[in-house]
């Protein structure tokens, strides 16, 4: 079996990787679709970020879905042939955060395709995975592979709405409008959000933003194009945050109400800077986001029943023995959202 191993920067390798035993509480998954992250692309083209950094060969992926190719001895939640979303998470279900329901604070988290622990966790752009049955996660029968795949990071962002609280009838502003911002529109709007105004720098990911629902876009390569939404202290009532520059943050506090919520998902590769006297002043309160738990089955099931449709986030499926390009592709905002790799 093959999979896409990351050595270097740059240096995106489809190779021949052993196949893993697969023990009795474990499933054998056929891949077929995988997404790229934008955590992916900084691994491709910068090695990792922030403290993060690629310190032996990775394979990448963890946005994946496929079809249950073979099931260990006792496993029953799952049979062969069963369409899966597979969840990237592998929490350790024993530690102080896995007990208090924080499991993606896990302090043994396995995580798949990730350099935040030594030895790396491999990841899912593969062939075939063995992962434990509990992270096959059953798609409804009419969900594509492609739809499936969508599950992880729609729960990033179902976390983040979660993250700020109720939305019904709130004012929301997302700032950086590429998939994850995109995704945050579905997720707000599906949680009763009344009006999101989405911004980004390239018109691009505004169009798309539009296409899955913002109610209006703002070009913030001028300087001061949020201008209007800055009267009376302020227009929105929430922010999320999904750009990781440090302008979108600070421009972002002028224009959240007194006592409004932001919601940090972006990082940046360095550290952010913000104004924190307006913060102060307006009683503005930063959050951070990270990953999900049960957001990813919520996420599945959006998905399946047809509640969301995240498909026009898909720019291209591009087959995994020429994923360089696929990166390549991935990397280019004008031209993708997201893009994904097919398998077999
Ligand atoms: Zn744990």
């Amino acid at each position: 079996m093959r999979a896409a191993v990351l050595y270097a920067p740059k240096d995106l390798r489809i190779e021949p990787v052993a196949p893993s035993p697969l023990g009795a509480n474990e499933v054998e998954v056929r891949i077929e679709a995988g997404g790229i992250c934008g955590s992916d692309l900084h691994y491709y083209y910068d090695g990792g970020f922030g403290t993060v950094r690629l310190r032996e060969p990775m394979i990448l992926g963890h946005e994946i879905a496929g079809t249950v190719s073979r099931v260990g001895a006792e496993v029953a939640n799952v049979a062969v042939g069963t369409r899966v979303a597979v969840n990237p998470s592998r929490p350790c279900g024993a530690c102080r955060y896995c007990a208090e329901g924080k499991q993606q604070h896990c302090l043994n988290m396995l995580f798949y395709g990730s350099a935040m622990r030594f030895p790396h966790v491999q990841g899912g752009f593969r062939d075939v995975l063995v992962c434990d049955a509990a992270q096959a996660v059953p798609v409804a029968a009419r969900m594509s592979a492609a739809q499936a795949a969508f599950a992880e990071p729609l729960a990033v962002c179902l976390h983040a709405v979660n993250r700020a609280g109720a939305l019904l009838g709130k004012r929301v502003l997302v700032t950086g409008a590429g998939p994850i911002g995109a995704l945050t529109i579905i997720a707000a709007r599906r949680a009763g959000a009344l009006e999101i105004v989405a911004t980004d720098v390239a018109e691009a990911p505004l169009a798309a933003a539009r296409k899955v629902g913002a109610d209006a876009t703002v070009n913030v390569s001028e300087p001061s194009a949020l201008a209007r939404y800055e009267a009376d202290k302020g227009s929105f009532d929430v922010m999320f945050e999904a750009s990781g520059n440090a302008r979108a943050l600070a421009g972002g506090l002028a224009v959240v109400r007194p006592q409004g919520i932001i919601v940090q998902i972006g990082i940046a590769g360095a550290e952010m800077s913000l104004p924190i006297n307006v913060a102060v002043a307006k009683e503005i309160e930063l959050r951070g986001t990270f990953r999900f738990h049960e957001e990813f089955a919520l996420a599945v099931a959006l998905i399946g029943g047809g509640l969301v449709d995240v498909m026009p986030l898909l720019t291209a499926t591009v087959p995994l023995a020429e994923a360089n390009d696929a990166f390549a592709l991935a990397a280019d905002r004008s031209k993708a959202m997201k893009v994904q790799l097919a398998f077999t």
